[in-house]
Parts: C-alpha cells; sequence; structure tokens
C-alpha cells in the first residue's frame, strides 16, 4: 500500500512538471520518443560479461588514451617535481664560461688597460660597446668589447650600475 502512494506521490509529481511543460495528459508518440532519444527497447548501460571480453579484446595493445599527454595545469613550473629548470641552469653556466673567456681576450688585446684613460689596476671592466642586452648576438664578439677602468665605465652611454653586464 505504502509503495502505491509513494507511486502516486512520483505520478503526481510528474503530473506537475508536465503541467509546467504544457505536457499534461499528453504522451509522447513513438516518433516523438525517437527523436528525443528516449529508448524504447528497455535497454540499460549495464554491459553484458561477453561485450567487456569484446572490448577488451578491442583495446588490447593500444595505448590509454592519455598516454604522453602533458597537463599543461600541473607541467612545468607548476609540477610538485619541478627540478628548478636544469637545462637553463647548465646554460647559464657555459655561458658565464663564454663570457669569463671573452672578457679575459678583452683585457689581453687591450694590454689590461682602460681604452680610455690608460689606468691600469683591479678594477677593471670589459665594457660592451654594443650594448649586453641590446645586442645579444655580439655579447662573446672580442671586436665588440673593450677595457675600461671603473670611473670611465661609468661615463659610457650603456651604463645602467651593474658594470658587468652593460
Ligand atoms: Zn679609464
Amino acid at each position: 500500500m505504502k509503495a502505491i502512494l509513494v507511486n502516486h506521490a512520483i505520478i503526481d509529481c510528474m503530473g506537475e512538471r508536465y503541467k509546467s511543460y504544457g505536457m499534461l495528459g499528453k504522451k509522447h508518440s513513438e516518433e516523438t520518443k525517437k527523436k528525443i532519444g528516449i529508448a524504447s527497447t528497455g535497454r540499460t548501460h549495464k554491459m553484458s560479461e561477453e561485450g567487456k571480453r569484446r572490448l577488451r579484446e578491442f583495446r588490447k595493445g593500444k595505448p590509454a588514451w592519455n598516454k604522453g599527454l602533458k597537463h599543461p595545469a600541473i607541467a612545468g613550473e607548476k609540477h610538485w617535481n619541478w627540478q628548478g629548470g636544469k637545462t637553463e641552469e647548465s646554460l647559464a653556466v657555459r655561458s658565464s664560461v663564454e663570457y669569463k673567456r671573452w672578457r679575459t681576450k678583452v683585457y689581453e688585446r687591450d694590454g689590461f688597460k682602460c681604452v680610455l684613460c690608460e689606468y691600469v689596476g683591479n678594477e677593471l671592466i670589459a665594457d660592451h660597446i654594443k650594448s649586453f642586452s641590446r645586442h645579444p648576438e655580439l655579447r662573446l664578439e672580442i671586436d665588440n668589447g673593450r677595457t675600461l677602468c671603473k670611473e670611465c665605465h661609468k661615463t659610457t652611454p650603456n651604463y645602467c650600475g651593474k658594470a658587468r653586464t652593460c
């Protein structure tokens, strides 16, 4: 008895819903059911054992759909296993070694003295004639380097307070 009451409640509820959609008392025709995709065969989503077995066979040897995909939201720096950009670090070390080599060559060419005031001492700077930041391709060109003392370096247009990088 209770179950029937529950069913009635559901029917009433559906009735209310249909009322609001203007469907009260109307039934979907078979044609409409097809159109709106209501299955009339009574098929459920449960798969038979046979079906499962066939799907397993089908998937066998195929990579998972997500294999090799990078998740952009957690890739790179955001990844919990991010190691701080090892590649960039080694590049920086290599370029600093090249920079030191370039600097030494510039000093040697200029005889370890300021090309402007001929200062000799340990406060020499290997200056980039064309700015280090604006002409990255000339960073390691000996011809783009000159030996300056600290004071003369301050008078150059590229001086920005960071002697080493200007
Ligand atoms: Zn000088």
